[in-house]
C-alpha cells in the first residue's frame, strides 16, 4: 500500500535532490512545491508535486512543510518519581549539582516495574506526539545490578537504542568508595546489562567519574560488544571529550564547557558526534554550550533533549531547536538537521534522519510552511501528523 503525501509547501530531505537511492544523511535540504511517496515503510519517492508518480492513497499537506522524524539522541526516561520541588527550588537560587540524580535513584528502586513501564510508555507517547520518531533511552536511576538490568530491559521495550549508564553517579551505598563500585559496573552489573543494551555511557564530570574510570567504563562495555558514547563537558572544564575521541565514542553529549584542544579533537575525530542539550541549560539557568565554534571548527553537531526528571524535564525537539536557535544562535536549517540528521550521527544510524529514497519512512507534518517555524513559533503544537515506518502513528 503505497502513501503520496502531496501539496507539501517544503520538503525537508537532509539528501541529494533527484537521488535513486541514498545511504546515510546528507546536508540540510529542503525541496519547495514538493511531493513523498511511501511504500513499504520506506520512502520510494521524492520530488516535486507535479512530477509526482500516482500512489494507492493520497494525502494532502494543503501547503503546510513536512520533515524527517526527529532523532533525539539522549534521553534518560527509565525513572519514577519527580524533582518539581527540586526545580523550584533551584529557580529559587540553588545551584545543580549531579548528586539530585539519587533522589530519582531511589524512587525507581523502590517502583515496581509496572510503575516505570507506564511512565516510560507516557514519556515515549509525549516523544511521538512531538515528532521524535527515534530515541535513545538509558538506564542509570537504577545502580544495582537488578535494577539496572529491569532498566535496560524496560527501555528495549520502547526503543532498540538502549544505552547502559550504570555509571550514572556512585549510589549511596558505595559513598567514599568509587573504585569499588566501578568495578560492579564493569563487572556484574554490565555482565546482566549488555544482553538488553547497544550503548554504554559514563557521565565523566566532577562528582560522578573521573578520567581514568570513565575509560575503564566504556572500555569494558566495548569488551562486551556495546558502543561507547559519554557524558562530558556539562558542569565545567574536564577530561570527558578528550576521553571520547580516544574511545572513538559515537557522541561527547553536553559539551558546554570546551577547550580549544576539545574543539579541535572533536573536529579531528572523524566519527565522535557534539551533542548539545539547551533544554539542560535552559532548564538550569547554566550558560549554554558555543555552538557556533563547534560548527566553525567543522565538528557534527546534535540537538538531543536529554528528557530526564532532573536537569532538563522536555520531551519536546519543537522546544529544543527553538532553544539552539534562538539561544545557541544556530540557523534554522542547522537545528532541524542537528535535531534530524545529527541525531542519526549520533547513534551511528543511516536509516533515519533524512527522507532520501531507501530511508525508512519516519516523518512529521507541521501546521506551518516551513521548517522555520519550530523556532519561529515556540511553544506552539504545530506537529499535525506523525508517521512512522509509513504508518501514520500521531
Ligand atoms: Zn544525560
Amino acid at each position: 500500500m503505497s502513501l503520496l503525501i502531496t501539496n507539501i509547501s517544503e520538503l525537508v530531505t537532509n539528501a541529494p535532490l533527484e537521488a535513486v537511492s541514498v545511504a546515510s544523511p546528507g546536508p540540510f535540504e529542503a525541496i519547495a512545491d514538493a511531493a513523498i511517496v511511501l511504500d513499504a515503510g520506506r520512502v520510494a519517492w521524492t520530488g516535486i508535486a507535479a512530477e509526482a508518480p500516482a500512489a494507492d492513497e493520497v494525502v494532502d499537506a494543503a501547503g503546510r512543510a513536512v520533515l524527517p522524524g526527529f532523532v533525539d539522541s539522549h534521553a534518560h526516561l527509565v525513572f519514577a518519581g519527580e524533582r518539581g520541588a527540586e526545580f523550584a527550588a533551584r529557580m529559587a537560587g540553588l545551584p545543580y549539582s549531579a548528586g539530585g540524580i539519587r533522589s530519582t535513584v531511589a524512587a525507581t528502586r523502590a517502583a515496581s516495574d509496572d510503575e516505570l513501564r507506564s511512565n516510560l510508555a507516557r514519556l515515549a507517547g509525549e516523544m511521538l506526539a512531538q515528532g521524535t520518531t527515534t530515541f535513545e533511552c538509558k538506564s542509570g536511576y537504577g545502580l544495582t545490578v537488578a535494577d539496572e538490568a529491569r532498566s535496560v530491559a524496560l527501555a528495549g521495550e520502547v526503543t532498540p537504542e538502549v544505552t547502559y549508564l550504570g555509571a550514572h553517579v556512585v549510589p549511596p551505598e558505595f559513598s567514599g568508595d568509587t573504585a569499588r563500585y566501578v568495578d560492579l559496573v564493569c563487572g556484574e552489573m554490565l555482565a546482566a546489562c549488555a544482553p538488553s543494551a547497544k550503548w554504554v555511557d559514563v557521565f565523566c564530570e566532577q562528582g560522578a567519574f573521573g578520567a581514568d574510570e570513565a575509560r575503564a567504563v566504556l572500555a569494558a562495555g566495548e569488551a562486551a560488544g556495546l558502543q561507547p558514547r559519554i557524558h562530558a563537558n556539562q558542569l565545567g572544564a574536564g577530561p570527558g571529550v578528550q576521553v571520547a575521541v580516544e574511545a572513538g565514542a559515537a557522541a561527547a553529549d553536553h559539551c558546554t564547557f570546551l577547550s580549544d584542544a576539545d574543539v579541535d579533537a572533536l573536529a579531528a575525530s572523524g566519527g565522535t558526534v557534539a551533542t548539545l542539550l539547551p533544554g539542560v541549560e535552559f532548564s538550569t539557568r547554566s550558560p549554554y554550550p558555543d555552538a557556533r565554534r563547534l560548527l566553525r571548527a567543522g565538528v557534527t553537531v546534535a540537538i538531543a533533549s536529554d528528557c530526564n526528571p532532573g536537569s532538563c524535564f522536555t520531551s519536546s525537539m519543537p522546544l529544543c531547536v527553538a532553544l539552539a536557535v534562538r539561544e545557541i544562535r544556530m540557523t534554522t536549517a542547522e537545528a532541524v538537521w542537528a535535531a534530524t540528521a545529527g541525531g542519526a550521527h549520533a547513534l551511528r544510524r543511516t536509516d533515519v534522519g533524512h527522507l532520501g529514497v531507501g530511508a525508512r519512512a519516519d516523518l512529521f507534518m507541521l501546521d506551518a510552511p516551513s521548517h522555520a517555524y519550530l523556532a519561529y513559533r515556540p511553544g506552539v503544537p504545530l506537529i499535525a501528523g506523525v508517521w512512522r515506518s509509513g504508518e501514520r502513528v500521531a
